[in-house]
């Protein structure tokens, strides 16, 4: 397929923080002298006590260990509140945009101090100490970023559970972490609807034991049992406790948090966070990434239940004494014009999305875009799945009006923040690739028996060096961290997904290795088979597997979701066979086509491929762990419209 390549505008190579011979510069630091480059990087964040040691990190299988600055301490809390407060005391810290279009709130860095505080020695009140694992199942309300801050404050160690999770799989997570506090709310509002978060707690703890608290925030004010001695109301809590609560001293490697992935390739994993490394990538990235300049506004749309938001919501933004917006709502209501509505109505500059929500968005057409203004908007960013070059063009022309960079951001759960992406100012852009690493980060794509490839060229993507935001391990189980990211080639740690590097050193992220299929003998990723197919006017979405072909060894099974207004047809299958073969050529065409009216996905909204390559397969027995998906429902759908083959 084509590749065009958007140059950076004239005003970001003037103004931007980092243009491209900085860029240049501090990559060849960090590779030259990673101990002294990080150092200076570490200075970002206050210290308790300065760290002497910086790196401390091995790979080797049988002793896969990952330490930065490990005889520092600070507290994450400190850092992202009480180090603002002598200017900043005054400024909004978080804006919190409801899902009533008519509800809002902004919370000063002020504010936030007393509210963590509260919310720390509510904790404290029920016992919890430096170590302990608090679950957190909770809508996108302000509190949920206070009882996260608040878990740093004193040293516990946050586990958060998409508060669209089921009381199974909430159980599950309180299991592994063996968590003795929970806090939740009443019922989460999203899109109109009433989550019950309290009900599904009241089931998760029929399945599992040593839960001693549970603390209940009031959102809706719904009627819920509290069960006598175990639950409280964190009003009344929070009313009987001091407004002040020191922060704990916290060693750089004490646990930060537990995240569970999102799920697309298995059963998720309690990948480990820790507190001083973390945050120096966090915050680093975020300026960096984001050109984030002092006193704009800035959001991203993630959940707190992901790293996204854990990251580029929370500690990232608030490490830098930023203005974040957090949006209990959805983008598709009250209309799908909402996500530009909350742009013109807070001022955003900054706009940090996923691409499952750009294409269900670019589905409904031009117009609800064009209702609103968006003029405050100068950058754009992407995160969780490769994005399509059209949905990209469509995102850039559309929302960006042409003059916002898009910053297509690759990372993941484990990795703590953003690993390769452009950064506004420095990079040309390519829609569909990550473009390159940011400095002390160093990417190689290594065949499958591992040996190093050079220049232009297609594999596995690892990582040959560890950086301070990567995770230290599996929670409970670190043989499984190094069995899973340490093991498929010694000394690197593998990312699981394909890439491809093009002549300028641009990464293109293929899809994950598991997806990939082999047509007689080629290689084909996933994701640029789908491009292809959303490049076609009807398209909105598309998910693409491979299946047992006698022939081919494996055909090509496309599932395909329609634009709003477009009809499926044997004719338009056969056009949509003949548009591949045009675009990528005939070892690409589909031998299957499914129309389908939604594709499973994780609660993240990330295509769950290994669900549709059993469906493909005619498995439906076999299907794997499904306590992720959003919505289960699609499943029966689609193996109901399964075309005979
Ligand atoms: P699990 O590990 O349980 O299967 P998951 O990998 O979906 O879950 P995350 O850590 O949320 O959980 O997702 C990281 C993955 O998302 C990456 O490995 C990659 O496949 C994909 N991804 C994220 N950002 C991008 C991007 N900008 N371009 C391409 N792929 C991306
Ligand atoms: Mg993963």
């Amino acid at each position: 397929m084509s590749e065009k390549r958007h140059p950076v505008p004239q005003d970001w190579k003037e103004n931007a923080r980092i243009d491209a011979a900085a860029y240049d510069a501090l990559y060849r630091r960090s590779r030259d002298d990673p101990e002294g480059f990080w150092a200076e990087q570490a200075q970002r964040i206050d210290w308790i006590t300065p760290f002497t040691k910086v790196k401390h990190t091995s790979f080797d299988l049988h002793n896969v260990s990952i330490r930065w600055f490990e005889d520092g301490t600070t507290n994450v809390a400190m850092n992202c509140v009480d180090r603002h407060l002598p200017e900043r005391s005054d400024r909004t810290a978080i804006i919190w945009e409801g899902d009533d279009p008519a509800t809002s709130r902004h919370i000063s860095y002020g504010e936030l101090h007393e509210q963590v505080c509260r919310f720390a020695n509510v904790l404290k009140k029920h016992g919890v100490k430096k170590g302990d694992r608090v679950t957190l199942y909770l809508p996108m309300i302000p509190e949920a970023a206070f009882a996260m801050l608040a878990c740093a404050r004193i040293g516990a160690v946050h586990s958060v559970v998409f508060g669209g999770f089921s009381p199974e799989a909430l159980a599950g997570r309180i299991a592994d972490a063996a968590s003795d506090v929970v806090v939740t709310a009443d019922e989460g509002l999203r899109g109109g609807r009433k989550v019950p978060l309290k009900n599904n707690v009241d089931e998760a703890l029929e399945k599992v034991d040593g839960v001693k608290s549970v603390i209940v925030v009031t959102r809706t004010g719904a009627e819920v049992d509290m069960v006598e001695g175990r639950d409280f109301r964190y009003e009344e809590e929070a009313a009987t406790v001091h407004a002040d609560c020191p922060y704990a001293e916290m060693d750089a490697e004490d646990p930060l948090f537990i995240l569970y992935t999102s799920g697309s390739t298995g059963k998720p994993k309690g990948v480990v966070h820790t507190t001083g490394g973390y945050l120096v990538h966090a915050a680093l990235t975020h300026e960096a990434v984001f050109d984030y300049r002092d006193g704009e506004v800035y959001w991203c749309t993630a959940d707190v239940g992901w790293v996204t938001g854990h990251s580029y919501i929370l500690y990232g933004p608030l490490a830098n004494g930023a203005t974040t917006l957090m949006f209990e709502g959805v983008p598709n209501y009250p209309t799908v014009s909402r996500f530009w509505e909350v742009i013109d109505k807070h001022n955003v500059s900054i706009f940090y999305t996923a691409p499952t929500a750009i294409r269900a968005l670019m589905a409904a057409g031009d117009a609800p875009v064009k209702k609103s203004s968006r003029k405050s908007l100068r950058l754009l960013g992407s995160v969780g799945e490769p994005i399509n070059p059209e949905a990209w063009e469509w995102y850039h022309r559309v929302v960006g009006e042409g003059r916002c960079p898009i910053v297509d951001t690759w990372w993941q759960t484990e990795t703590g923040g953003i690993l390769i992406s452009p950064l506004p100012g420095a990079t040309d852009l390519k829609p569909g690739s990550a473009t390159r690493p940011l400095f002390g980060v160093f990417p190689e794509i290594v065949d499958a028996a591992g040996t190093v490839l050079e220049g232009a060229c297609e594999g596995n993507l690892v990582i040959a060096d560890s950086w301070p935001g990567q995770a230290r391990s599996v929670f409970g189980d670190h043989e499984r961290f190094a069995q899973t990211y340490f093991s498929a080639y010694p000394g690197k740690y593998f990312t699981g997904d394909g890439a491809r590097r093009d002549a300028d050193g641009y990464y293109w992220i293929t899809g994950r290795v598991d997806d990939v299929i082999n047509v007689s003998g080629h290689r084909l990723g996933t994701a640029e088979i789908e491009s292809a197919l959303v490049a076609h006017e009807k398209v909105s979405e598309a998910a693409v597997v491979g299946y047992p072909h006698d022939l081919k060894g494996q055909g090509i099974y496309a599932y395909v979701t329609l634009m709003d207004g477009a009809h499926a047809s044997e004719h338009l299958r056969k056009e949509l066979v003949k548009w591949v073969r045009e675009e990528i050529g005939p070892i690409a065409s589909p031998d299957v086509i499914q129309f389908a009216p939604g594709l499973p996905k994780t609660r993240s909204g990330k295509i769950m491929r290994r669900i549709l390559r059993k469906i493909a397969e005619g498995e439906f027995g076999a299907l794997g762990d499904t306590s992720t998906l959003a919505d289960p429902g699609v499943v029966a759908e689609l193996v109901k419209g399964k075309p005979a083959m």
